[in-house]
């Protein structure tokens, strides 16, 4: 196999202003972003949101209307697909049926004109490399869900593209394999330092694979971020309610001082982070674990009444009945769970995982 250091380099993406237009249908709008080389990023949002669009036309398959996109130091706003240096590995594999696994792999130098035996050899190391070595012979039709997937991600690295791009590519397998491939594609990711655009629907994959998410609501961004920061940050109430869950909750900035806003919800007083946020009503969005219930009073804590329990095997999960209006959803370890009608002081982590939603 090659040395490392002969693969050819991985390139970042970058889109500028970058609008897709259907007729009146603005499937892109206005997008601008940069996936670092050797990165993965995930293009996250529910459906109609614009990501296989932004996906298509960073592989050429689809012509942006407006805007520049760039891999590497490349404009390729113009450039046909086979001129891009990409491949993607689709939703359905699209396999040929009639070719065996090698062949299927080899197609592609084959076609670009290496020899067939160099290209049987650049196919047998990525086989190799995926873990498929023993089943070159075999069809399609004689491989798992598991197994065709990976035959179609060899297939897409075997001309070592500059850019790697999958769509949906979990989609077809059941949960319990759908988990391990997520990592198996991460590790490959990893290891052989390739930039990777990554389309799903599913907020808990993108957390798990991504170096960073885009999410995109309605042909735009609606926020960046690494996971952790989209999670314990976000900045609109659309990204807090997409990714994980969280209580929306009405407050009032009293004063701030600096970075810090004095938040007042009911009759209790918290520091946090304004994040550009003015005087004011406010909506925070809290994250299930950073609420805390406490069976014994206190003061300055808000008082309220568990509803219900849900023993959820790592977690016990609480409705919990606030003063003021809201039923909030609370997760806590494994304990020894606290009764519905139990009365309780809530209160809330100031750290991380409660987010001052700022124009909200
Ligand atoms: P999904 O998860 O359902 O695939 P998506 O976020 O990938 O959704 P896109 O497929 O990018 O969304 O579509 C974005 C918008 O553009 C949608 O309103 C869609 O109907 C529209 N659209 C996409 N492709 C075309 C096309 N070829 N012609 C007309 N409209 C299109």
């Amino acid at each position: 196999s090659q040395p490392a250091a002969s693969r050819k380099q991985a390139a970042s993406v970058e889109f500028r202003n970058v609008t897709k237009r259907y007729g009146n249908v603005t499937a892109v709008d206005s997008v601008s972003f940069t996936i670092a080389p050797g990165q993965l990023v995930t293009l996250l949002g529910p459906s109609g949101c614009g990501k296989t669009t932004t996906l298509r036309m960073i592989a050429g398959l689809e012509m942006a209307s407006e805007g520049q996109i760039l891999i590497g130091e490349r404009d390729v706003t113009n450039l046909s697909a086979a001129d891009r240096d990409v491949s993607m590995v689709f939703q359905s594999y699209a396999l040929f049926p009639h070719m065996s696994v090698i062949e299927n792999v080899a197609y592609g130098p084959t076609v670009q004109g290496v020899p067939k035996k160099d290209a049987y050899a650049m196919a047998m190391e990525k086989l190799e490399i995926i873990g498929l070595k023993g089943l070159e012979k075999r069809a399609p039709s004689e491989l798992s869900g598991g197994q065709q997937q990976r035959v179609a991600v060899a297939r897409a690295l075997v001309l070592e593209p500059q850019v790697l791009l999958f769509d949906e590519p979990l989609s077809n397998l059941d949960a319990k394999l759908r988990r391990r491939v997520r990592e198996d594609i991460r590790e490959l990711q990893q290891n052989l330092n390739l930039t990777v655009a990554y389309v799903t629907h599913d907020q808990e994959e993108a957390l798990a694979v991504s170096d960073h998410i885009i999410v995109m609501s309605n042909a735009r961004i609606a926020q960046t971020g690494s996971p952790r920061e989209l999670y314990e940050e976000p900045a609109n109430l659309f990204v807090a309610d997409f990714i994980g869950d969280a209580n929306i909750i009405a407050g009032d900035i009293a004063g701030i001082e600096g970075q810090t806003a004095q938040v007042r919800i009911g009759g209790m007083s918290l520091q946090l982070p304004h994040r550009g946020a003015g005087q004011g009503p406010v909506k925070l969005a809290a994250r299930p674990d950073a609420i805390l219930l406490d069976e014994a009073v206190q003061t300055g804590a808000l008082a309220g009444t568990v509803r219900k329990a849900s023993y959820l095997g790592t977690q016990v999960e609480y409705d919990v009945e606030s003063p003021i209006g809201n039923l909030f959803v609370v997760q806590h370890g494994r304990k020894e769970p606290i009764a519905p009608g139990t009365p309780v002081s809530i209160s809330f982590t100031t750290q991380r995982g409660v987010a001052v939603i700022p124009g909200a």
